[in-house]
């Protein structure tokens, strides 16, 4: 980084010692980028090799409206995101509205009254539980419709419980369900060899049980996906990684067709699954989102890395390490007072490029709780694949970070929210 030469960092109020500390960090970490830029640029490649195999065009750049007959950019969207996932169909909408959608859709098209589902990472991400019907969220969930549920929860730092699956596997479980990102949790996440390992074993046990792999957040950190390992579906957000930050809006379900296509009649109608769902001309923004992907992915990766070694740095702990090998483009920080983690997430906001005079406050969100404050200076709502922090104001006061399209703005953002951070007394500057 230079050395503010043109006074532009001093202008915004960051001083040299918050600047001095960036650089000592980033030279720290100059092996583990150069790691990420390594799997960005084979994930890169084996995007465009889709694109180049489906014989992309302008013309499907084109929209529909109505139905969406014959839509054929929708089609080649969907048997792109097949190849790289190399999954036999997939179906991908800007009108599943989240992560949560496209998980819900997987399973509702997939479990009938009777069956079972196991979550074999323990409990899953928060809004999932409304879904599946726990804590007497019931209303229009699985366990409303008669799905059994069963859950065995990770071990130690994150380690899979094969002993409890293969209890917790009755005649009747018909899903098991993978989170591969630990969401708001202080665990690693799961890697494409743990979830490969998790898949041989359950097969092992009986190999027409569905597995469904949560992808949120995993999309292109590795060089494979669950699907291409065994799972029989994935399912994730476009305004995560795989819509790399140009996506309006949506959700992807890759795997087996017979289970994608059980999906897509929850989200249309049984006959009409994913034949019909006009594009409203989002079809360019998604593609050339997912051409994106794989660069935008290790953009945020390479600033979660830097994020951990400033942060660790100043004396906290932080997961992953920074020199960890990562599956999920989350970093935690652990920062140990409500007054730290306000001001790194008031800083991170400081330093974003929409919303930067907005001060984050603290606020009950539902099912958390405690109150739980957000940064986000993005440019769609909710995007997570920006730039965002977030936590829940309890102790021992983790903040969560995650995204940054370009990391020379998520250095800055963090330069903003250790030079706050100072400001504020939290920490002190060397
Ligand atoms: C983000 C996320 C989801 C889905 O969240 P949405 O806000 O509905 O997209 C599910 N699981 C994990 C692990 C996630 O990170």
């Amino acid at each position: 980084m230079g050395k503010d030469k043109y006074g532009l960092l001093s202008e915004v109020g960051i001083g040299s010692r918050a600047i001095a500390l960036m650089e000592k960090a980033e030279s720290s970490i100059s092996g583990s980028l150069a790691q990420v830029e390594k799997t960005a640029e084979y994930n890169q490649f084996k995007v465009i090799h889709a694109m180049q195999q489906n014989m992309l065009s302008d013309s499907h750049f084109s929209s529909t409206t109505g139905y969406g007959y014959g839509d054929s950019g929708r089609a080649k969207i969907d048997s792109i995101y097949a190849e790289i996932f190399k999954a036999e169909s997939a179906v991908v909408r800007h009108n599943i509205v989240a992560g949560t959608h496209a998980i819900s859709i997987a399973m509702f098209g997939n479990l009938l009254p009777g069956d079972k589902l196991v979550s074999v990472t323990g409990s899953p991400y928060d809004t999932l539980k409304n879904v599946i019907g726990l804590e007497g969220r019931t209303r229009g969930s699985l366990a409303e419709l008669g799905v059994e549920y069963g859950q065995v929860d990770l071990i130690g730092d994150g380690q899979v419980d094969f002993h409890g699956i293969k209890e917790a596997i009755t005649a009747n479980t018909r899903m098991v369900f993978v989170q591969r990102s630990p969401g708001y949790c202080w665990r690693r996440p799961l890697s494409i060899n743990d979830i490969a390992e998790i898949i041989d074993y359950i097969k092992k046990i009986r190999n027409d049980i569905i597995i469904l792999v949560d992808n949120c957040y995993g999309e292109f950190v590795e060089e494979c996906e669950p699907s291409e390992i065994g799972a029989d579906l994935v399912a994730g957000s476009l305004i995560k990684n795989p819509g790399g930050g140009i996506a309006a809006a949506g959700g992807y379900i890759a795997g087996k067709s017979e289970f994608v296509e059980n999906a897509a009649c929850k989200l249309t109608a049984p006959g009409l699954g994913g034949n019909v769902g006009p594009t409203l001309g989002q079809n360019r923004l998604m593609l050339q989102g997912l051409f994106m992907a794989p660069h935008v992915v290790a953009e945020s990766l390479k600033g979660a890395i830097l994020c951990a070694a400033t942060m660790q740095m100043l004396g906290f702990k932080t997961n992953p390490e920074p020199g960890a090998k990562r599956s999920d483009i989350i970093q935690a920080v652990m920062l140990g007072t409500r007054e730290a983690l306000l001001a790194f997430c008031r800083g991170i906001q400081k330093g974003s490029p929409v919303d930067a005079f907005v001060t984050p406050e603290p606020w009950d969100m539902p099912g958390y709780g405690c109150p739980v404050i957000m940064a986000a200076g993005g440019f769609i709502q909710g995007s997570s694949i920006e730039l965002s922090a977030d936590g829940p104001v309890r102790p021992p006061y983790i903040a969560y970070m995650q995204g940054g399209m370009v990391y020379d703005a998520v250095k800055l953002a963090l330069m903003k929210a250790v030079q706050f951070m100072s400001d504020e007394g939290a920490i002190m500057l060397s």
